[in-house]
């Protein structure tokens, strides 16, 4: 049988496979696509192991009403009336929608225009809030818009590469091997950032291990040294950036060696190495990931790194970048479409000339006002009342979203809420009135667009399991059945994905940089071969960023006050993944090899950490934050520093009784993205 091209299902490095299924239609022989430009063959152990985690055992395989099997047009009818006499009653405001990177972009469009188009709410908000929308909120203020000026052939080209908040050797494996090829054949240095020693310190140059929450004090103290230095690219800097006053100023005083090395609690030599490798390396990339992300200052943390590039000058440029690295494989897809609460549609805000523009195009009846709830506070509104009919769609938010046990008590006390999922039974189905049966990846058909902006297509390989149907499909028949018939008449993905590149060329002449106006008429015969592709070119170096001005934005931003442990909370949590899990396992969870990895969750702890708490590596320990505790067993890990734990994001109620880190993260948020502060909770630890 001829293997089918597609892309890899799990992270946003967007590897391309070659999918062979096999006789059964339940696995699949997986290798990785030489073709692709994402990983030239490359496979990370979850793409190579896709193949296993096919089976119809445990998938949700035909609709349910009140956890009785219903037919689709019952179903569908159901769901339609019951959103429309909510609407009716209390206002588009008290529906939701709560999606996730793991829809294809066809998907997120079509769920993206019934809520901000015909529904008129935009109480849309995706998964990917979690994991990047600081670094959509950073790009925004510097840049005008939601861009990653960066290429994964900046990594090829780079002389110095700066990993921040990234454990890139298990949580983007094949970008870490296509570093380590540039490393092996150029000499690139390496310098990793991350409180923790992780396997992605092993072979760097030089890793600092910073205070957690410390990365605004290392980025702008690394900003003054250049100012100092004289690095600072003046001829740039008067062409294409906009400098607010006072920004200089800022950066005279508090920011000497000395200072920044004490900020962050690292030697002064490893500072000054840091400085020394960014002085004698133009061509830098500074890539960065959750850890910059998922912080209560995750925002002022990514434009800190972007103000270092664009004061530098090293942007633009083969081989100079700030590039932010998704966790999920169709975030950037979402962010395309207006998947995030906070944006209207084709990476275009609530402006109101966007506002017209965009409900001239749909012809819609209804166009959002205003941003909508961003994932915390759509569950808290939830919680509160004021959201009273929700449709989950491919996430799992009873136990990622933080403060997990709260949004299991507010889906508990929701009047109607919707899952669409492959599985039968998540932690958040449990809360479902109704439950849709979705295709899984190989039944699929549609595209991701990965951490570069590379469009790929996704492509199906299997049938459809039982009854299931993809989400766009489900979607649409919702909002026919709302009254939208007209709107919402696509019949294929590629007719979704024809009016979303009409859309993001509708009288854009060059405002947006987002533009795929020349798929706008694909044939659907081209759509199915279309090959990978990169909108907005390689670089940078010589458009307009989307700002009134054409100019790019320094954001002053300042260090945190991070204060002292509190008595009672001695300890910092630091949380984050395993190198062969994904996300809440319903995926890799099915597959035994991948389990071998790491069979249980671990706290990591110090040695001399363990010791003063009674802990014994192997035992079982309690872990407590002020949002509520969990129990672990203890790995002693001179990976880590004093007074730090870390902990991984994966088990579930489901698989352990313990292990539950989403019932330990705060629902503290970042004030500009409202990004979760997945990182650096306080923290205290016991013998169980
Ligand atoms: Fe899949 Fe990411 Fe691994 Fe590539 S690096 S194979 S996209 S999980």
């Amino acid at each position: 049988m001829n293997a089918t091209r597609t892309t890899c299902a799990y992270c946003g490095v967007g590897c391309g496979v070659l999918a062979t299924p096999a006789a059964d239609g339940q696995s699949a022989a997986i290798v990785g696509d030489p073709e692709h430009p994402a990983n030239a063959g490359r496979l990370c152990s979850k793409g190579t192991h896709l193949g296993e985690t096919l089976s119809h055992e445990g998938r949700l395989l035909q609709p349910e009403i009140g956890g009785k099997q219903a037919s689709w047009d019952k179903t569908i009818a159901h769901v339609a009336r019951q959103f429309r006499r909510t609407i009716e009653q209390y206002g588009p405001d008290s529906v939701a929608f709560y999606v996730s990177g793991q829809l294809l972009t066809e998907d997120y469009y079509v769920a993206n225009k019934l809520m901000k188009g015909f529904i008129g709410s935009a109480n849309i908000d995706t998964n990917s809030r979690l994991c990047m929308s600081s670094a959509v909120a950073g790009h925004m203020r510097a840049f005008g818009e939601d861009i990653v000026p960066a290429s994964y052939n900046d990594l090829d080209a780079a002389d110095l590469i700066i990993l921040v908040g990234s454990n890139t050797a298990w949580c983007h494996p094949v970008i870490y091997q296509r570093i380590m090829a540039a490393r092996a054949a150029r000499g690139t240095k390496l310098v990793v950032i991350d409180p923790r020693r992780t396997e992605t310190c092993a072979d760097a140059d030089l890793h600092l291990a910073l205070r957690p929450g410390s990365d605004v004090a290392l980025m702008n103290g690394l900003l003054a040294f250049a100012m100092r230095e004289g690095l600072i690219d003046r001829d740039y800097i008067d062409r294409r950036v906009f400098v607010p006053d006072g920004f200089w100023e800022s950066l005279e005083h508090d920011h000497d060696l000395w200072s920044v090395a004490r900020s962050c609690d690292l030697p002064p030599a490893d500072v000054q190495a840091l400085f020394d490798l960014f002085a004698a390396h133009p061509r830098t990339v500074t890539m960065f990931s959750q850890g910059i992300n998922q912080s209560i200052r995750g925002t002022d943390q990514v434009n800190a790194i972007l103000n270092l590039h664009l004061a530098t000058g090293r942007i633009g440029k083969p081989g100079a970048a700030p590039f932010s690295i998704t966790g999920q494989p169709n975030a950037m897809g979402g962010r395309e479409v207006g998947g995030l609460a906070t944006t209207l549609a084709s990476h275009m805000d609530f402006a109101p000339e966007n506002r017209s523009l965009v409900r001239r195009f749909w012809a819609s009846p209804n166009i959002a006002a205003k941003p909508g709830l961003k994932a915390v506070d759509l569950f808290r509104a939830i919680g509160e009342g004021r959201v009273k009919a929700v449709w989950i769609m491919a996430t799992n938010p009873a136990v990622s979203l933080p403060d997990a046990g709260t949004v299991r008590e507010a889906l508990a006390a929701c009047p109607f809420v919707v899952v669409s999922d492959c599985i039968a039974n998540t932690d958040t189905s449990a809360y479902a009135h109704v439950k849709l049966p979705a295709t899984g990846w190989g039944e699929k058909d549609g595209t991701v667009t990965n951490s570069e902006r590379v469009i790929s297509r996704q492509r199906a390989f299997l049938p459809a399991a039982g009854e299931a149907r993809p989400d766009w499909w489900i979607i649409k028949q919702v909002a026919r059945a709302m009254g939208w018939r007209e709107a919402f008449s696509f019949d294929s993905p590629a007719d979704i994905y024809r009016e979303h590149a009409r859309l993001s060329t509708y009288q854009n002449a060059g405002k947006r940089v987002f533009d795929i106006g020349c798929h706008a008429a694909i044939s659907n015969l081209a759509y199915n071969a279309m090959q990978p592709w990169r909108w907005g070119g390689d670089a940078f170096a010589d458009g307009r960023f989307s700002t009134p001005d054409g100019k790019a934005r320094l954001v002053p931003v300042s260090q945190m006050e991070l204060g002292k442990p509190l008595k009672a909370w001695p300890l910092t949590l630091n949380t984050g993944r395993y190198r062969d899990q994904w996300h809440t396992m319903t995926r890799t969870g099915l597959s035994a090899r991948l389990g071998q990895h790491r069979q249980e969750p671990l706290v990591e702890i110090q040695a001399e950490d363990a010791l003063a708490h009674g802990l014994s590596d192997g035992g079982l320990a309690l872990v407590a934050t002020p949002q509520g505790s969990s129990v672990y067993r203890v790995s002693i890990s001179d990976g880590q520093r004093r007074g730090e734990l870390f902990v991984p994001i994966h088990w579930t109620g489901q698989q352990s009784s313990g292990g539950r880190t989403g019932v330990l993260a705060r629902a503290l948020t970042d004030p500009h993205s409202g990004q979760p502060g997945f990182k650096n909770a306080p923290a205290r630890i016991s013998p169980f």
